[in-house]
C-alpha cells in the first residue's frame, strides 16, 4: 500500500490534468490516475466559449478563460491554445464569420503535451483504473487500482468525466452523461481548389464551423425528462492537429447511467447524413469514426466542490463548455482543497454538489 498524505485526482482529462497542474503550484503532492479510457477532451473541438456561460456568476467568470489560457501557456508552454476563427451556419451569409478573439485549444496538440507538462510540473501519473467508488479509512480514502492494488489518499478529487457516476452513485441527479461522435481525421486530405466548397475552405483555414443554432445544449437540458434516447446533430469541422474532426453527433438515453456504447454504424450514418446536409464533401470524408461519453449537468453548472458527508472527497465533473469552465474554476477548487480559500467562493458559483 502507498504511503499516505498525497492528494489522488481520478481522471486525466482536461478537467483532472489542470486542476493536478494547480495544486502542485500551490504545493500539493500529488498523483493522478487514469485508466486511458477514450476521453472526451481527446475528442473536442476545444472551442473555448468564454462569452456563451451559463447567466449569472458563473457566466461573468467565464470572461476570464483566455487569458486562464494564455497563463497556463506561458507557465507550462505550448498547450494547443490559440486564437482562430469561428464560422457559424445556418443563418446565411452575410455577417456569420467571427474572427479572433475566439479561441480554439486543439485537443489533439493539448493530449500530447499533457503527459509531459504534468510530470515537470512534480504530478505522480499513474495508469491504472479505480474500480469502486473510494472506501473511507483511517487517516483518508481508500482507492482499489487495477493495475496495482490498494491506493491510500488523503484526499480524492473525483474528476473521471462520464467515469464519476459509478465512483460516487450518490451524485446529484443532474449529473447525467451523452455519447457524442465525430469523424476523426488524422491528416486533412488534399483537395483540389476548383471541387472546395466553402465550408471545406474554411476547415482548410483552420476555423472552426458550427451551426448558429447549437442543438446539444438544448437537448442537454431536456435530459433529465427523455422517455426514450435522443440523437441530434450539429454539422461542423474544427481543425485537430494535423486533422480535422467532423462532428458531432450527441446520443442521450434516459435516466443516470449512459449505457453501453451505442452502435457505431448507425451513429456514422446519422452523423454523415446531417453533415451532407452541410456540405455533401465533407460527409464523404473517410474518417474514422469516434464516439466517446461526455458528462454534462442538466442546469449547464458543472459540479465543483467537497461531497456532502465525505470529508476529503472532493468532485470537478460535468461541465457544459468544458474549456471555458475548467481553466476559471481549477485555480477556485485548488485554492478551497489548499485551504487558503473557504467553500464560499464555489457555493456563490451555485456549482457545490450538496
Ligand atoms: C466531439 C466533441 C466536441 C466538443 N467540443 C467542445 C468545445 O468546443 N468546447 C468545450 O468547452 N467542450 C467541448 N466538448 C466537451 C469537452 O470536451 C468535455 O466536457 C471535457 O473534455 C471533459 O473533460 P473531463 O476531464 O471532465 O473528462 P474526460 O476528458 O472524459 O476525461 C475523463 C478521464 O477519466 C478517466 N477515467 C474515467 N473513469 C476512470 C476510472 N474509474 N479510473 C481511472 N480513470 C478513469 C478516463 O480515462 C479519462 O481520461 C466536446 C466534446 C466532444 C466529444
Amino acid at each position: 500500500m502507498s504511503a499516505p498524505g498525497r492528494l489522488t485526482i481520478v481522471g486525466g482529462g482536461l478537467a483532472g490534468s489542470l486542476l493536478a497542474l494547480e495544486l502542485v503550484e500551490r504545493g500539493l503532492p500529488v498523483t493522478l490516475v487514469d485508466a486511458a479510457d477514450a476521453t472526451a477532451t481527446a475528442l473536442s473541438y476545444g472551442g473555448v466559449a468564454s462569452w456563451a456561460g451559463p447567466p449569472g456568476r458563473l457566466g461573468s467568470l467565464l470572461r476570464q478563460a483566455p487569458e486562464r489560457w494564455r497563463r497556463l501557456q506561458g507557465r507550462h508552454g505550448p498547450l494547443g491554445w490559440r486564437g482562430c476563427g469561428l464560422r457559424l451556419h445556418g443563418g446565411g451569409w452575410g455577417s456569420s464569420l467571427l474572427r479572433p478573439p475566439f479561441a480554439q485549444v486543439d485537443s489533439s496538440v493539448l493530449m500530447a503535451a499533457l503527459p509531459r507538462v504534468l510530470v515537470a510540473a512534480g504530478v505522480e501519473l499513474r495508469r491504472a483504473r479505480v474500480l469502486a467508488p473510494p472506501r473511507p479509512v483511517a487517516g483518508g480514502w481508500q482507492l482499489e487500482l487495477e493495475p496495482g492494488g490498494p491506493l491510500l489518499a488523503e484526499q480524492v478529487v473525483l474528476a473521471a468525466g462520464a467515469g464519476c457516476r459509478s465512483l460516487a452513485p450518490a451524485l446529484p441527479d443532474r449529473l447525467l452523461a451523452s455519447w457524442a461522435g465525430v469523424l476523426a481525421l488524422p491528416v486533412r486530405p488534399g483537395l483540389s481548389p476548383r471541387f472546395a466548397s466553402p465550408w471545406w475552405r474554411h476547415a482548410a483555414g483552420r476555423r472552426i464551423v458550427q451551426p448558429r443554432h447549437w442543438q446539444r445544449p438544448e437537448l442537454e437540458g431536456a435530459a433529465a425528462g427523455l422517455q426514450e434516447e435522443r440523437w441530434i446533430v450539429d454539422a461542423g469541422c474544427a481543425p485537430w492537429g494535423e486533422g480535422l474532426l467532423l462532428g458531432q453527433i450527441s446520443l442521450v438515453r434516459p435516466g443516470l447511467d449512459s449505457g453501453v456504447p451505442p452502435e457505431t454504424a448507425a451513429m456514422e450514418g446519422h452523423l454523415r447524413q446531417g453533415l451532407a446536409g452541410l456540405d455533401p464533401l465533407l460527409a464523404a470524408l473517410p474518417g474514422p469514426y469516434r464516439q466517446v461519453p461526455v458528462a454534462f449537468c442538466t442546469d449547464g453548472l458543472p459540479l465543483v466542490g467537497p461531497l456532502p458527508g465525505a470529508a476529503g472527497l472532493w468532485v470537478f465533473n460535468g461541465f457544459g463548455g468544458a474549456f471555458a469552465q475548467v481553466p476559471v474554476l481549477a485555480p477556485l477548487l485548488a485554492d478551497v482543497i489548499a485551504g487558503v480559500a473557504d467553500g464560499a467562493s464555489l457555493a456563490r458559483l451555485g456549482v457545490l454538489a450538496g
